[in-house]
């Protein structure tokens, strides 16, 4: 008989197997692999409404433009119920557009994602070196115009997604008019909606993703350092997944490129950083080193009149689109700061079939192994009794059997 000691590793070992396996199995970007087919958020489409918006001119706050692109935007998605947000600014007002699908959804009651892009256009392209057309205001194609085409064409396809929770997608006022001296003159119509919102709308309000700068034909994301981390840390697996960080395998079949740069971390200023002082998990998807030779907001097309769109590809805005798509069909936004419950019920495991090849094969297998020791255990003992001489007390005799 081996020592005992050798035995219980052994179950031990086997025991844990099917943890281990679960646990490096959910950190893996492979899981996202059979979602990807199923993606359809379209780059051509949210490309067509960057030309729509720079067609309406300088979404400056208060402006007919800025009437217009609102008024446009809520006939384009009729499936959701809208509100308008509308605060005091300067001598006159700025309006957030707030989107939330079900429509008229209580979202001091209801856990929900959030979706954001800034719709105003700066109103002096002041990286112009002529002083000129300093003083004219930026196109505003990639600079404006992408975040909100890619939440819009993302808003079309959502009522499809069957998602377990509600979307509301803001669409912020006044992010571009600030002073590059003062860090709090930006980002002043997300500030007002952010301070806003009740504590229950805060606490339901699992994740935000913004999106700004996302439409560059040279795309470039990394990290921003003012994301909540936790949430920040959901998109390498699913950019690895999607193929984009370079010297990273990708699901099967998707050539790599290198668009996320996973050790890269910027400081940036954003309407995502209104949502997080005020306790809601947001991250900013934004590409600043805009154009083919820029190294940062220098050298690119940022706040000069050549942010049009001709500077920004359908193929850019499909992929930063898709990564967030992925990230809602997959639960990784809404499971990424406040797990769903660990605890599952049993029902969402039964529709399934169970299945005995993945951990919980393993798992029984390690169960029954110990069942089956115990049992050989018992039995041996048993055997080895009636093996055992007659104590001389005993009236009992090998004659009796
Ligand atoms: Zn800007």
């Amino acid at each position: 008989m081996p020592p005992r000691g050798c035995l219980w590793l052994v179950c031990i070992v086997l025991l844990t197997a099917p943890w281990t396996h679960a646990s490096a199995e959910g950190q893996s970007s492979e899981q996202y692999c059979p979602m990807i087919p199923a993606l359809e958020a379209d780059g051509e489409r949210a490309n067509a409404s960057v030309a729509w918006q720079v067609g309406l001119g300088p979404r400056l706050p208060g402006s007919d433009a800025s009437a217009a692109l609102l008024d446009g935007f809520e006939e384009n998605h009729s499936a959701w119920s809208f509100t308008r947000d509308t605060h005091t600014y300067g001598e006159g007002t700025l309006t957030n557009l707030v989107a939330v699908y079900p429509p008229n959804t209580d979202l001091a009651t209801t856990d929900a994602l959030g979706l954001g892009a800034h719709y105003d256009s700066r109103e002096f392209a002041d990286f112009e070196e002529n002083a000129t057309n300093a003083s004219l205001p930026v196109p505003g194609a990639n600079d404006g115009g992408s975040g909100v085409g890619a939440v819009g064409e993302l808003m079309r396809i959502i009522p499809s997604m069957d998602l377990d929770h509600a979307v509301v997608v803001v669409l912020f006022d006044a992010e571009d008019q600030g002073t590059y001296t003062n860090k709090e003159s930006w980002a002043e119509g997300s500030r007002r909606w952010a301070d806003n919102l009740s504590e229950g709308e805060v606490s339901h309000l699992k994740a935000f993703i913004l999106l700004d700068m996302i439409g560059d034909a040279y795309l470039n994301l990394a990290n921003i350092s003012s994301n909540n981390q936790t949430l920040n840390d959901a998109i390498g697996p699913l950019a690895q997944a999607l193929g984009l960080i370079e010297g990273r395998t990708a699901c099967s079949g998707v050539e790599v490129r290198d668009i996320y740069q996973p050790g890269t971390t910027l400081d940036i200023m954003d309407d995502h950083v209104r949502l997080n002082n005020v306790g809601v998990p947001a991250i900013d998807l934004i590409d600043h080193r805009y154009g083919p030779n820029a190294t940062g907001f220098s050298n690119s097309y940022w706040h000069t009149l050549e942010d049009t769109p001709d500077k920004v590809s359908a193929e850019a805005l499909e992929t930063v689109m898709h990564l967030v798509e992925l990230g809602m069909r997959s639960g990784a936004w809404m499971e990424a700061v406040a797990p769903v419950e660990t605890v599952k019920e049993p029902a969402a495991v039964e529709p399934q079939g169970l299945s005995f090849a993945g951990p919980l094969g393993l798992l029984l297998l390690g169960w029954a192994f110990v069942i089956g020791l115990v049992s050989v255990s018992i039995a041996s003992i048993l055997a080895l009794r009636r093996l055992r001489p007659p104590a001389a007390s005993t009236t009992w005799s090998w004659d009796e059997a």
